[in-house]
């Protein structure tokens, strides 16, 4: 069929993909779909930040990213451009539950990257939602198992991981820890391993920061397999 023959004519596009050859300067360089790239010309994304012409190729290509660019750098699309592409590329449906899960250290945080998924997301089929506390429990868990997308902070996404019922994470595709210094600083670190340790091994994880430091190694060692590092920081 027409779109599985688009979706392997993509792949093939995404593995042949050399960032030292070809340096994209727009989305629209990059081998991503027709959805995808809708979305971000629609909210007038056009060209492409250094951090996300590094990491989304190498994303894409599926390899677990360690991504450290400053703050205002352009990392929110760094992240959500491969997480639509996956499901997409995966032909993901409401019936297949949770796909991503990004993690956010704030609810404000969360809203945000909530807000840009939407915009960006508005041609792609899939369903978001939000869990970052303030709403009871129940009444998440109830809208929960339709939700592709799960955007939310870290003790929020763990309460919902140990309730019986309600958000059921083993067909998982990916995991975006975004802000992953601040979560750190903030004291998540033994809640992000929690969580980490009751998602399927077999997923791929990106973990975006605006710092390196050592406990970032330490909890990327932790959360990511073989992974690439890439980094617009300015190193000293
Ligand atoms: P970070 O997470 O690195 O702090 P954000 O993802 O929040 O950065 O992006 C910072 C600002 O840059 C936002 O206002 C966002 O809309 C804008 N932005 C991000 N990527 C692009 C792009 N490719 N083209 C134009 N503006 C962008
Ligand atoms: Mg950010």
């Amino acid at each position: 069929n027409k779109e599985n023959e688009y979706i392997e004519e993509l792949n093939k596009r995404t593995q042949e993909y050399d960032p030292k050859l070809q340096r994209a300067t727009f989305f629209k360089d990059l081998p991503l779909c027709r959805n995808v790239l809708k979305g971000l010309s629609a909210s007038a994304f056009v060209k492409l930040t250094a951090i996300q012409r590094e990491s989304i190729p190498v994303s894409l290509q599926g390899h677990d990213v360690l991504a450290a660019a400053k703050t205002g750098s352009g990392k929110t699309l760094a992240f959500l451009v491969p997480v639509l592409e996956k499901l997409y590329r995966e032909r993901w449906t409401e019936f297949d539950g949770l796909g991503a899960l990004i993690i956010s250290p704030t609810r404000e945080l969360a809203m945000q990257i909530y807000e840009v998924l939407v915009k960006v997301g508005s041609q792609c089929s899939f369903s978001a939602g939000l869990v970052i506390g303030g709403k009871d429990v129940k009444y998440e868990s109830e809208r929960i198992s339709k939700i592709n997308i799960l955007i939310g902070t870290p003790g929020r996404i763990l309460q919902h991981l140990d309730q019986a019922v309600g958000l059921n994470a083993s067909n998982l595709q990916m995991l975006v820890l975004d802000e992953a210094d601040r979560c750190l600083d903030m004291g998540f670190k033994k809640t992000l391993d929690a969580i980490v340790g009751n998602l399927p091994p077999m997923r791929q994880t990106l973990l975006f920061s605006a710092t390196q430091s050592a406990s970032l190694a330490d909890l990327a060692r932790l959360s990511l397999t073989d992974y690439k590092n890439i980094g617009t920081l300015e190193t000293g």
